[in-house]
């Protein structure tokens, strides 16, 4: 009989559901380290022995409470009926954290089932679980399962299968050691479907709401659950279930659950973990070093400065041959084109607009694979972690949390998920904050306008020039949440305090390396076959076409008036140039296209390699556009107004256009104060 499985995986942050996830579908998800990345609801499908499987990736969460963002999703989604039966990911490694989600998930009495996940990792220490205890004490079959070595993965399938929307679970076998439950005449020491037992007067306490749940709402599936939540005071649950309760939970009692649950954690660990103290010291090892209160911080920018070096050095190196490709084949298509007699605006169009701007982009793709392919070292090796925990002081400081810190430094790569990794912030204020600074951070997509210029006129030291543009833009960052703080008068001090667990460190993962650094290239290929291709021959169209047709001139084409119109603007920034001004508006279609921009206004093909640089440099040159001219409109470039799609998802993540019409002009006017203040301040000294 075939059936349709829908399986919802959860559990703790880097618990290895992605890896998990991916093993069974294969999808190529995005495997990252910090807590607040998996947003996103991920689905994928497989079919297994005449079952079809649809997997749901969740958010990783601690608790199945509704504080966080992810615990809101996850919470609402596991609660839906659509959900047949839970996968619980535990990592085994670090048993008594993830058996806290574990035991409320229990409580919840869906089918469950517990992929004790990591179990290389817990040979490998020499730990050993009682396989056989750890269901018994929890009545929910366990499987243990390594997600990066493929192991257990068909046994896991066939566990789900089987226990496919079976609710209730197998009997439990209390041992009955606890003091208090000795002495106890109560009913609920008896009970053999009840995991955790509490203290008699809780129990008396969850009876009493039980029965007035049932009462006012007929049979509810998850009873002793919403009795649980609605003694701890929980919102949502009290918003949905409104109960007279004033006499049985006065106050809430969220505090008392806490506490004994993870004194029936410590029972547990205490029967089933052999070995426990065999845990690696590794991690504390090497994090009395990194996260070191005065060297934390020097050493992360040592390692970001090192990424930098090799995404310049090594990733020069391959592009003078992307270069050389790129422009053998614009001159074969180019010399066949005319060949065959296609018509001199079409060439144009095809050669100068379309080749010339995707091949300026294309050149720069070596670059950011080696960015992104060390930044997803870092990730999987669990230090991106460390990096939000250091940070957490200098955070708090400027009026954010450490958490804070994780959108930020995904800024570095590309906004757009950034912005959305902000959902991790739990108090909307702080949120928003953290969406309208994540721009200023150097994404991937303005290190081809750093090389390009600094290249062109910085020399030896254009990795200087280029590296200063970064920590520019963490100091901007950074001054304007102080700003925003200040001028923020609701401020809640400390609503945010640090819960992010520090994952062991792992030595990192190729394959998931791999595909994170590809996933990248890929979306930045993709950007260069639409978004810049489209800009491209747009800004091919404007700059060789006026009123009157085509024209031959440049200066004379309608981008040329666009250009002239704005430039003067731009002159206290030393950015009186036409040209640049139109390259700059270009950039708001995405940042790389300033680049494609300016090759096609400068018309040479090849801006990337020695002689095309050359060939600009000369051009500007002969304008007075001098190395301080060139520092201003890097300066320009980093801080100015993000891309469009940027610009969309801070709509959507504040859930108001209003606030993307802020970035806009806010960028704006922020980069032409920074730019127009190191060109004037310059001025005087190297004049
Ligand atoms: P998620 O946050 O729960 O989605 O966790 P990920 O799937 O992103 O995994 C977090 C880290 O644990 C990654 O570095 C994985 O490579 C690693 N990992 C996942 N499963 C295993 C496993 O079974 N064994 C080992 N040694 N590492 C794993
Ligand atoms: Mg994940």
């Amino acid at each position: 009989m075939s059936e349709d499985i829908h399986v919802a995986f959860i559990g703790n942050p880097n618990c290895g559901k992605t890896t998990l996830f991916n093993a069974y579908t294969g999808a190529h998800l995005k495997v990252a380290n910090w807590p607040g990345v998996t947003v996103e609801k991920k689905e994928g499908a497989l079919k297994y022995h005449n079952n079809h499987y649809k997997l749901v990736d969740l958010p990783g969460i601690y608790s199945l409470t509704s504080y966080t963002m992810e615990e809101k999703l996850s919470r609402q989604y596991i609660l839906e009926d659509e959900v047949d039966i839970i996968v619980d990911v535990v990592d085994a490694s670090s048993l008594e954290r993830n058996l806290y989600l574990a035991l409320q998930l229990i409580e919840l009495g869906k089918p469950l089932i517990i992929a004790l996940n990591m179990m290389d990792v817990v040979e490998e220490r020499g730990m050993d679980i009682d396989l056989h205890r750890l269901p018994e004490m929890l009545g929910v079959p366990v499987i243990p399962v390594s997600a990066r070595k493929k192991r257990g993965l068909e046994i896991l399938l066939h566990a789900v299968a089987h226990h496919n929307r079976r609710h209730g679970m197998d009997k439990i076998e209390h041992q009955h050691k606890n003091e208090r439950e000795k002495k106890s005449s109560h009913q609920h020491r008896h009970h053999r479907n009840i995991v955790v037992v509490y203290d008699d007067w809780l129990e008396d306490k969850i009876d009493i709401v039980e029965t007035a749940l049932k009462e006012k709402y007929g049979p509810i599936n998850n009873l002793r659950w919403y009795a649980l939540k609605v003694l701890a005071h929980d919102e949502e649950i009290m918003n949905k279930y409104p109960l007279d309760i004033a006499t049985v939970a006065e106050k809430s009692y969220e505090k008392e659950i806490i506490k004994q649950k993870y004194d029936f954690i410590e029972e547990v660990i205490e029967e089933v973990l052999v070995h426990k103290d065999k845990e690696s010291k590794n991690t504390d090892k090497i994090d009395t070093i990194l996260t070191h209160r005065y060297w934390g911080i020097p050493i992360f920018l040592l390692i970001m400065a090192f990424i930098f070096f090799l995404t310049f050095t090594i990733g020069d190196f391959f592009q003078d041959w992307i270069v050389l490709g790129i422009d053998k084949v614009s001159d074969i298509i180019k010399n066949f084109l005319t060949y065959i007699n296609v018509s001199p605006v079409l060439t144009s169009l095809l050669v100068d607009g379309a080749i010339t701007g995707v091949g300026s982009i294309l050149s720069f793709l070596p670059n950011i694979f080696i960015l992104f392919l060390a930044l997803a070292v870092l990730e999987d090796s669990g230090y991106m972690s460390r990096v939000a925990y250091v940070m957490d002081g200098i955070m708090g400081k400027v009026g954010l949390s450490g958490r804070a810190f994780i959108p930020l430094l995904l800024g570095f790569g590309c906004s757009v998920p950034a912005i959305m990794a902000s959902r991790a912030l739990e108090n909307p204020r702080d949120r928003l904050k953290t969406i309208l600074i994540t721009p200023f951070m150097s994404c991937s997509a303005r290190l081809p306008i750093y090389i390009l210029i600094a290249g062109m006129f910085f020399g030896d030291n254009a990795m200087y020039a280029a590296f200063s543009m970064y920590v520019l833009g963490i100091v901007v960052a950074i001054a304007l949440a102080l700003i925003f703080s200040r001028i923020d008068k609701n401020k809640n001090k400390n609503t945010n305090t640090l819960l992010i667990e520090l994952p062991e460190y792992k030595s990192p993962n190729a394959a998931s390396i791999f595909i994170y650094a590809w996933e990248k290239v890929k979306s930045y290929l993709s950007k260069a076959g639409t978004t810049i291709f489209v800009a491209s021959l747009l800004i091919w169209f404007i700059l060789h076409f006026n009123m009157s047709g085509m024209v031959s001139d440049i200066g004379q084409s309608f981008g040329g008036f666009i250009g002239r119109v704005i430039a003067p603007i731009l002159a206290p920034a030393g950015l009186d140039v036409w040209q640049i001004a139109v390259a700059l508006l270009s950039g708001v279609a995405a940042k790389e296209v300033v680049v494609s921009s300016m090759s096609i206004l400068y018309g040479v093909s090849d801006i990337s390699s020695q002689m095309g640089m050359t060939n600009v440099v000369s051009k500007l040159s002969q304008i007075g556009f001098s190395q301080l001219n060139a520092y201003a409109l890097m300066v320009f470039c980093l801080l100015y107004t993000p891309c469009v799609a940027t610009l969309v998802t801070i709509r959507k993540e504040t859930g108001r256009a209003r606030w993307a019409l802020f970035s806009v002009f806010f960028q704006l006017f922020v980069a032409w104060v920074a730019a127009t203040i190191v060109y004037q301040v310059g001025s005087i000294f190297f004049r």
